[in-house]
């Protein structure tokens, strides 16, 4: 071993006495200053950072993306097919068009054979309220493990107006990914009730519509690319405040709404297109087989009052189904987080097993159908029965069973409990 008074770094040459510390490898022949360590943690953080971008970029395959959904929402098989093939195709043309960039940065010869830009292609969900279109999103985001926001349609304004500025769903975005601006860029926004920002009227030259045409065209502008400059604290922006840049070249924009009136304008554009064949596609039952991902063109929805060129941004669309009650009904118990699974944990801190007979579960999902407002209704249903019980919960020490019957929600007659089996009744067994 070297006498260390006269040792150096092996790495910048530093001799001991100019280094604060000198690390010596274990068998003596080789020595590290305190700087090149530090110089070594920065370039393994570095490469870490870059390793998490791509790590964040692995896809799972549509099919495998599919059946994850499948634990968390019930039916909806077309769109939970679109989606997943859709999302992966979206996250698959940013890695693409990210090593493109790399590539064209490394050989900038070879730019004409690597400039196929691949451009994202939003989505449009049709579907009842309470159908599962922000489940489907919010579900797609947590497989993913991207950031995700949900926005309003009808609480956004363009700027200058009463109300949130466009810009402000960027903002959710952003604080949702923990302010890291590149994960944000890479994020899904649901923007729900599009189609109440539909013109009331298709003549484009009559007096300006603020509500509804004003915030398409402000929405247009951050679904297509572009970099916006987001007030970090939200509200209206000042002109000295400092804002965050976010580009939303590859942020996933996913609208819904229930689009009441569509399926007419698409009947009525069929029936008139099919005149001398089968000119009477007029009666409810054949006017429930549309299937929006093909049958929906780009001039019903015009016709509905979206404007063309959002229309143009959102090629992909697909519909969901109205739930019925044997959806609802698998609902209630089969997802991964079904409300009855969510009031047996409850239950459980309590220290009752609690289960639900297979009338009560039919009954609530009878009664769902009955508000019509999709599978919402079931926990206003559920909430507003099981808190009675809540209040005046059983005695523990007596009971560590309840069976929630059909009438105990439908009149509100005490649920079936079941004694603890005493110790001495244990022993005997
Ligand atoms: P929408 O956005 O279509 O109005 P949501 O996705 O917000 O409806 O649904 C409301 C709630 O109803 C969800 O949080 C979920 O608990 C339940 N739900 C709706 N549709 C489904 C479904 N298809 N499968 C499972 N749960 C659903």
């Amino acid at each position: 071993m070297k006498d260390i008074e006269m040792c150096a770094c092996s790495f910048c040459g530093r001799p001991q006495k100019a280094a604060k510390k000198l690390i010596a490898s274990p068998n003596g022949d080789a020595f590290i200053c305190d700087d090149c360590i530090r110089i070594c943690a920065d370039i393994i953080k570095e490469e870490n950072m870059k390793l998490r971008v791509f790590k964040d970029l692995v896809l799972p395959s549509p099919k495998e993306i599919k059946k994850s959904l499948d634990s968390f929402v019930i039916g909806q098989e077309q769109a939970k097919k679109v989606l997943s093939v859709a999302v992966f195709n979206h996250y698959k043309r940013i890695n693409y068009n990210e090593h493109n960039k790399a590539n064209k940065k490394n050989k900038e010869k070879d730019i004409d054979s690597q400039n196929v830009e691949l451009e994202k292609s939003n989505i449009l969900m049709i579907g009842p309220t309470g159908s599962g279109k922000t489940l489907l999103v919010r579900t797609l985001a947590r497989i993913l493990d991207v950031p995700f926001a949900v926005a309003d349609a009808t609480t956004l304004t363009e700027a200058g107006y009463v109300g949130e500025d466009v810009e402000n769903v960027l903002l959710k975005l952003i604080q949702n990914a923990d302010y890291d601006i590149e994960k944000a860029q890479r994020g899904i926004i649901y923007i729900d009730e599009i189609d109440k920002l539909a013109r009331k009227s298709e003549n484009r030259s009559l007096t300006r519509d603020v509500g509804g045409e004003g915030v398409q065209q402000a929405l247009l502008k951050i679904i297509e690319s572009t970099i916006a400059s987001v007030p970090p604290q939200g509200g209206r922006k000042h002109p000295h405040q400092e804002m965050l840049q976010i580009d939303t070249t590859n942020i996933l924009f996913i609208c819904g709404g229930a689009f009441v009136g569509l399926d007419d304008i698409i009947h009525k554009r069929l029936s008139t297109s099919a005149i001398g064949f089968n000119a009477n596609i007029k009666n409810s039952e054949e006017k429930a087989k549309l299937d929006y991902s093909k049958d929906v063109q780009p001039d019903d929805l015009i016709k509905f009052g979206l404007i063309p060129e959002f229309v143009g941004r959102l090629p992909i669309i697909t519909g969901l189904d109205d739930l019925d009650d044997k959806a609802l009904q698998r609902i209630l118990v089969e997802p991964k987080n079904s409300l009855i699974k969510q009031y047996k944990q409850m239950f459980k801190i309590d220290g009752f097993d609690i289960d639900f007979d297979d009338d009560a579960i039919a009954y609530v999902a009878q009664k769902a159908i009955d508000l019509k407002t999709g599978a919402r209704g079931i926990r206003t249903i559920m909430e507003t029965k099981m808190l009675e019980l809540m209040f005046d919960l059983p005695d523990p020490k007596v009971y560590d069973k309840i069976i929630i019957t059909k009438g105990f929600i439908e009149n509100g007659e005490p649920p079936i409990l079941v004694e603890k089996k005493k110790e001495s009744d244990a022993e005997a067994v």
